[in-house]
């Protein structure tokens, strides 16, 4: 199996070639059609695996090739929100955003806590379009109305085991409620505790199960 034949666009390809991928790794392998398909997805993987390339390339892809240039960009609502457990693995996954999305011109950042929150305010405010963030960090944005989420087509939570772990399931349940209805959600864990399962039944809708 090669990454043309998962129907991923040229950019996409382009990015991949540029960081001298040969073939997709099998959660990529499994997850990316799947993602492409608007579904949501349960993917239970360990670092390593290659699973953050295989919810962010669907996810540019889902999201476009262009940034809404008939809006101003300060205007662009964030359209896809990924959640992370850690300020080193926000780092880490908004790399990958980047790195992947060098060809596209949608915009993205980062937000953690332990810094100061006005520089952050500031990129938010400026309009973009992926949110990678850990989620007490989010609230605070959402208390200081720098963001809305209101039109988040996409939700990632990554490591998920690890932000119950932290206690961070209250933080993700209240931004949970402030998302649209409508959308897709992929979530991913390195285990499946009952808690885990849980939670997957509150967030995923007639999930696609990949294991690797
Ligand atoms: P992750 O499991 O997402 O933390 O990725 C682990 C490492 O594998 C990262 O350094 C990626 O750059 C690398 N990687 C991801 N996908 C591939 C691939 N298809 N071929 C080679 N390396 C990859």
């Amino acid at each position: 199996m090669s990454f043309e034949q998962l129907g991923l666009s040229a950019e996409l390809l382009r990015a991949i070639s540029d960081q001298g991928y040969i073939n997709p790794t099998p959660i990529q392998e499994q997850a990316i059609p799947v993602i492409l398909e608007k579904k949501d997805v349960m993917g239970g993987a360990q670092t390593g695996t290659g699973k953050t390339a295989s919810f962010t390339l669907p996810m540019l892809q889902r999201l476009g090739i262009h940034a809404n240039t008939s809006m101003s960009p300060a205007r662009h609502p964030i359209r896809a929100l990924i959640l992370v457990p850690t300020r080193e693995l926000a780092v880490q996954v908004h790399d990958s955003v980047k790195t992947y999305g060098k060809h596209l011109t949608l915009r993205s950042t980062v937000i953690y806590g332990g810094v100061n929150i006005d520089s952050q305010i500031d990129i938010v405010r400026s309009g973009i379009e992926i949110l990678v963030a850990t989620p007490g960090r989010l609230l605070d944005h959402i208390q200081q109305k720098t963001l809305t989420l209101t039109k988040v087509e996409i939700l990632v939570l990554d490591e998920a085991d690890r932000m119950l772990d932290m206690g961070f399931m209250p933080d993700i349940k209240q931004i949970i409620q402030l998302l649209p209805e409508q959308r897709q959600n992929l979530m991913f864990s390195a285990t499946f505790s009952e808690d885990i399962k849980k939670l997957a039944g509150k967030i995923l809708q007639n999930p696609v199960l990949i294991e690797v």
